[in-house]
């Protein structure tokens, strides 16, 4: 977990007001997190961190691209992602730590630093879409053509094979609308 130390926040020490904070993430930061649905990246995230006395407002701006595999070609290809999020960090007594909700998260009174690449992480991989695509099928640079080639191909002999291999596929095809 060393390479998410640099995403550890030590705010005990920072005055009240904002705050201005900058990450580059790339590869490594996903290999961090073993069930990522994405796996790599070039993304900015700027993270204004705003200290007042009894909790923190955290905004993330995230940009950049994700690298998605196609679900038609299995080619790697970068998709833009523009995320914004508010995140509210509210300190409180050891007793109330589980009263943890999606827009409050709750830090005990005797934190110093707070680790944000979870947020991160997950803020990224809620962006990506559920069906990933090239775009503009064997057209695009990052489009595998072979591959598209192939599943072409392998698309028209299964229709073949059905269509010969059943008869009453036949037989419906016979039948003429009245
Ligand atoms: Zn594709």
């Amino acid at each position: 977990m060393k390479s998410l130390q640099e995403y550890k926040i030590p705010f005990k020490g920072l005055k009240t007001g904002k705050h201005d904070f900058k990450f580059e993430i790339a590869q490594p930061f996903f290999n961090e997190f073993e069930y990522s649905l994405v796996k790599s990246a070039e993304l900015t995230v700027d993270l204004e961190l705003e200290k007042q006395e009894t909790l923190l407002i955290l905004l993330f701006t995230i940009k950049g691209n994700i690298h998605l595999n196609c679900d038609v070609c299995l080619s790697n290809f970068p998709s833009p992602v523009q995320i914004e999020e508010r995140q509210i960090v509210k300190f409180t007594g050891d007793e109330n730590l589980e009263d943890n909700t999606d827009e409050i998260m709750m830090l005990s009174r005797s934190d110093f630093e707070i680790d944000v690449s979870g947020l991160i992480y997950e803020y990224i991989n809620l962006s990506v879409p559920y069906i990933s695509r090239c775009g503009d099928e064997g057209n695009t640079q990052w489009c595998d053509k072979e591959m598209i080639k192939k599943l072409n191909e392998l698309s028209a002999e299964n229709n073949e094979k059905t269509t010969n291999a059943d008869p009453r596929w036949e037989a419906l095809k016979n039948i003429k609308p009245q």
